[in-house]
């Protein structure tokens, strides 16, 4: 029978390139669809990219331009670099969407009327030559801690997150006059409210969230709870569907993560899917999949599972949160402060994009933060790729174009093999649902370096000089039967080589199933898998 699916990767944010930590956390969603998708599952894979926010604002200050642009500009060399690695989303969108602001205002709305939404009046920073309060960006003052110039909400000298209200000193940054307290509105919603159910989540969800997940969701709900501010004092996100409150946005924490739910329904939509059954806690047949960076895991364990409680459609919460490590590069922490934030599109200028699906699975970052280097991305593309997968598939396929002008065959694909072969691919299957890439593709390395074993083992060319083509005939389709497993079995790892090697045979569309090829086949144009990088 066939399963729902639905995959979450997290949103980017639009103010930078992506980076090999973005690749890092993302590439287990992109798996995991191709894999589902191969199972004839229902899946549906969302992502977007996360447009709204103050760095977004700041940034398009500096460089004299509108958040828009910025934001436009990211999202579209996102869209670029995704596709250029071989992600296939069912949907990557944005925040900035009239399909997410309407849908976001709607779900606001009924927070608010489930009572999970709730205004508090608290003294705020007003200018009043301006006439307005000012966000955490418009106000300029002094650093409690070191005395430096800070903003609202951050020094920039000693870079500590303060609280406007500690700020001293302040003035407006737009007009330079000094500021007045006085009282603002504003809305929360009750994340407190949601304690005892949180708790329970992690609790029933211990064997299905990675570790650092639990973890971290954990300490969260430990160091206390608090009801979190829904709408904040900007002039760039969602509108607050709320009369008065028409110079304030949602919080982007609140709006972003709900990104998941509008792409989804989106998708449903479009295909005829009635997405409250699909997401429904009571779809017996759903598993639902949150991929996203360490950092991110106190908003998929506690906020998202707190507002997908509050909207109160019986929605499934997270199934499975597989939240990675961080990538250092090195063995140095990158950041853009430092210079060292190596992007995805640097990299594929120099490596195919089945190396750096190969490599950033196989450098795992699952468990404990890993540290990469293109040495050792080298080192990976010229071992594995090239000395392991590609040395089975174009030594076979070269030896019979030189010696058969690249005719296979028929023959009888040995017993044990095949036997092999379909237990493959319910183990390496297996490690895939349960969110284990490293394991799944050192399965696979497993595979293939059986593959050349046999091949190895069985001296093909040997039974050529002996005349002894019977044999040789078996040999060489039991490796033609191994590449058109290897092809399924890769297909959501590399799916370039995945490509090459069903070209080359004419093997049917990527399944996740054994695959009996039958008859005699013709090597279409041999195609060289990969070519060597020099160290
Ligand atoms: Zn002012
Ligand atoms: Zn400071």
């Amino acid at each position: 029978m066939s399963r729902d699916i639905f995959i979450g990767g997290a949103w980017p944010y639009s103010n930078y390139f992506l980076h090999v930590g973005h690749l890092a956390s993302l590439l287990p969603g992109d798996i995991l669809a191709k894999y589902y998708r191969g199972k004839g599952d229902r899946v549906i894979y969302v992502s977007g990219s996360d447009c709204h926010g103050t760095p977004i604002t700041e940034r398009a200050r500096k460089e004299n331009t509108t958040p828009e642009k910025v934001a436009n500009y990211y999202h579209e060399e996102f869209v670029k670099t995704f596709n250029n690695v071989g992600f296939e989303y069912d949907l990557y969108t944005d925040t900035m969407t009239d399909y997410h602001n309407k849908y976001v205002q709607k779900q606001f709305s009924r927070l608010l009327d489930n009572g999970w939404i709730y205004e508090k009046v608290e003294p705020a920073v007003y200018c009043e030559k301006c006439n307005k309060f000012l966000s955490d960006r418009e106000i300029v003052g002094k650093c409690p801690n070191c005395g430096g110039v800070s903003t609202g909400d951050q020094c920039d000298e000693c870079l500590a997150s303060l609280d406007s209200s500690e700020v001293l000193d302040k003035h407006c940054k737009i007009c330079g006059s000094d500021t007045v307290s006085k009282d603002n509105k504003h809305l929360y919603f009750k994340l407190t409210a949601f304690e005892k159910e949180l708790q329970q989540l992690i609790i029933d969800r211990k064997n299905l969230w990675r570790k650092n997940a639990v973890g971290e969701a954990q300490k969260y709900i430990d160091t206390g709870l608090r009801d979190r501010a829904a709408t904040r004092q900007l002039d760039w996100g969602v509108d607050v569907p709320v009369k008065g409150y028409e110079d304030k946005k949602i919080y982007v924490w609140i709006e972003a993560v709900m990104g998941y739910l509008s792409a989804g329904q989106r998708v449903a939509e479009e295909r005829g899917i009635d997405f409250d059954k699909f997401m429904s806690d009571n779809n017996k047949n759903l598993r639902t999949y949150f991929v996203h960076g360490k950092d991110n895991i106190p908003f998929h364990t506690t906020i998202f599972p707190a507002l997908v409680s509050g909207l109160e459609y019986n929605y499934r919460l997270p199934d499975y949160i597989v939240s990675c490590a961080y990538v250092n590069l090195n063995d140095e922490k990158m950041s853009k402060s430092k210079g060292n934030l190596l992007t995805v599109n640097e990299l594929l200028e120099r490596f195919p994009k089945d190396t750096l699906r190969f490599y950033f699975t196989y450098l795992g970052p699952e468990t404990h933060d890993t540290s990469c280097s293109i040495e050792e991305m080298i080192q990976c593309h010229n071992k594995f790729l090239v000395g392991q997968l590609g040395n089975f598939v174009n030594r076979n396929l070269g030896f019979i174009n030189k010696k058969f002008e690249g005719i296979i065959k028929e023959g009888i694909v040995d017993k044990d093999i095949k036997e092999k072969t379909r237990k493959a691919y319910d183990s390496i299957g297996e490690a895939i649902e349960k969110a284990e890439f490293r394991n799944a593709l050192s399965q696979i390395l497993e595979y293939i370096s059986d593959a050349n074993k046999y091949y190895d083992s069985s001296e093909p060319w040997v039974k050529v000089k002996n005349e002894d083509l019977t044999e040789f005939n078996n040999i060489t389709y039991t490796c033609v039967y191994i590449m058109a497993n290897i092809a399924n079995l890769i297909k959501p790892f590399m799916g370039d080589a995945s490509s090459k090697i069903k070209d080359m045979l004419s093997f049917k569309e990527y399944r996740w199933e054994e695959e009996e090829p039958k008859g005699d086949i013709t090597i279409k144009d041999l195609d060289i898998l990969y070519n060597r990088i020099d160290e």
